[in-house]
């Protein structure tokens, strides 16, 4: 038998129920690995060690008694802006540094009864901002396959830990990009499901209308066992799916012959790596081998999502971090003067620089006088990108493209430059205007560095992804190929 983190989440499930190893052991590899190496990645905050042994042995008794849960004993990491009871729970910021959540998020809690062992929480870029985990309080993490480059953002941490093999599987949230970007960057599947699929009550809140909570795996069969356990209907998120939750797992073998791939004109053009643009036809070649055809579709009104999201985005974290005041939640300033000396010391000293540019252009955007001119215009925009994917899901049942326009960039290349950063999202971030899941996984490389496809569907398609997904993963190694540096 090969390490045990090389090994899919089915195969662990099989070992354990087979007894052939015990959660206790599987969880004390991943927690060794996690010691020896994440010192080079940088792509834990906390580690939970004690609690993810307790939890190993209580899924050991389980699945001894037979009453085991689906994923018992199944070692996972969860992105630092999940409330977890009882432990820190960051946000990467230093707003956050000392909070400890009382309470356990839907999705924590439904990956808990599953019977996951939780190892830790994962860095990221600071209130989820970012593309690269650079505006990470707890500093930059590294991509596991090349130490000097960006692991992507936000969930970058729990991007690189999952390639790494320092979990087998990890939460992330996706706002623009969060999941599919640094899934495609460090060589791994990423889901975002369907806005409302998965409950965003204990999900520290970004921005509200797009936020959304999904997983990093290394294949789409072990995030289809995630998402099996996290996903439905949730009374105490009001913008939750009250929707049934099909069998994913079922799911996944169901046949793709006949199926009809859109590749929109405008995720091809100007700005796309050709080594990447390269990899992704290639993809997409297995596809048509495996019985799709292909036809070009357009997307008119894409090239808008960055400059849309770009004021719905910071509008929308404006209003939800305004809760950060060092009263009702987050970093207290020593020694206020007055009420007013207090807010204003504990957000400045609070936030990073990232985190209070979205701030400003927010409440710019909401203001008065400028509230017709950007916000209400970037409302009637998205509704204008919403349609774009409407007519053309009446003639594709599935959109294909890049993730992202180039491999992972070097550490500090952007991080002067936000126009630049932001512009990486641009073909992840209309799937998020338009409420849609997207999944993203590995193709071939480019000079040693791991490239996305984008496989984007139409609402509640996330099983139909996960499925088109899983197909080539079965005539294909790429999503096996693993960092060799460490
Ligand atoms: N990179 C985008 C941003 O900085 C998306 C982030 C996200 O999806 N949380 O806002």
């Amino acid at each position: 038998m090969s390490a045990l983190h090389e090994h899919s989440i089915t195969a662990l499930a099989a070992a354990l129920r087979a007894r052939t190893c015990s959660a206790r052991e599987l969880t004390a590899h991943y927690l060794a690995r996690i010691q020896d190496l994440d010192e080079h990645l940088n792509a834990y905050i906390t580690v939970t060690a004690e609690q993810a042994l307790a939890a190993a042995e209580r899924a050991d008794r389980q699945l001894a008694a037979g009453t085991a849960g689906p994923l018992a004993g199944i070692p996972i990491a969860h992105k630092d802006i999940f409330c977890t009871n009882g432990v820190k729970t960051s946000c990467g910021s230093r707003m956050l540094d000392t909070f400890v959540a009382p309470y356990d998020a839907t999705v924590i809690e439904r990956l808990q009864a599953a019977g996951v062992a939780m190892l830790g929480k994962t860095n990221m870029d600071e209130f989820a901002m970012g593309s690269s985990n650079e505006t990470s309080y707890y500093g930059p993490v590294r991509n596991p396959w090349n130490l000097e480059r960006v692991p992507g953002g936000s969930s970058g941490g729990s991007a690189a830990a999952v390639a790494a093999g320092l979990c087998a599987a990890a939460t992330g949230t996706d706002t623009g990009g969060s999941i599919r970007q640094p899934a495609a960057f460090c060589g791994i599947t990423g889901l975002k499901p369907t806005y409302g699929r998965c409950s965003r009550w204990g999900m520290i809140a970004f921005a509200s209308s797009l936020d959304q909570a999904g997983v990093l795996a290394g294949s789409a069969a072990d995030a289809a066992l995630l998402l099996q356990a996290m996903a439905g209907f949730d009374e105490r998120d009001s913008t939750s799916a009250n929707e049934p939750v099909p069998d994913y797992r079922a799911q996944l073998e169901d046949d793709i012959a006949g199926l009809k791939i859109g590749l929109p004109k405008e995720y091809f053009g100007e700005g796309l790596d050709p080594g990447v643009a390269a990899s992704v036809e290639a993809a997409i070649k297995e596809y048509e081998a495996l019985g799709a055809s292909v036809r070009e579709i357009s997307l008119p009104n894409a090239p808008l999502s960055v400059p849309v999201y770009y004021v719905v985005a910071p509008a929308e974290c404006s209003s939800n971090l305004a809760r950060f005041d060092g009263v009702r939640f987050g970093h207290r300033c020593e020694a206020p003067r007055d009420l007013e000396d207090l807010y204003k010391r504990s957000r400045a000293e609070g936030f990073g620089a990232e985190v209070k540019r979205r701030i400003m252009i927010g409440t710019y955007v909401l203001s008065a006088g400028y509230y017709d001119a950007y916000y209400l215009k970037a409302q009637q925009l998205r509704h204008l990108i919403s349609d774009d994917f409407k007519r053309a899901f009446a003639q594709v049942d599935v959109i294909m493209g890049p993730t992202t326009p180039s491999t992972a960039f070097a550490l500090g290349a952007k991080r002067d430059d936000p126009v630049a950063m932001y512009l990486n999202d641009i073909y992840t971030i209309a799937t998020n205007l338009a409420g849609l899941p997207g999944v993203s996984i590995p193709v071939a490389p480019v000079d040693g560095l791991p490239v996305g496809l984008q496989l984007i569907g139409d609402v509640f398609q996330e099983g139909r992804l996960l499925n088109i997904a899983h197909r080539l993963q079965q005539a294909t190694d790429w999503h096996r190929a693993r960092p060799g540096v460490l």
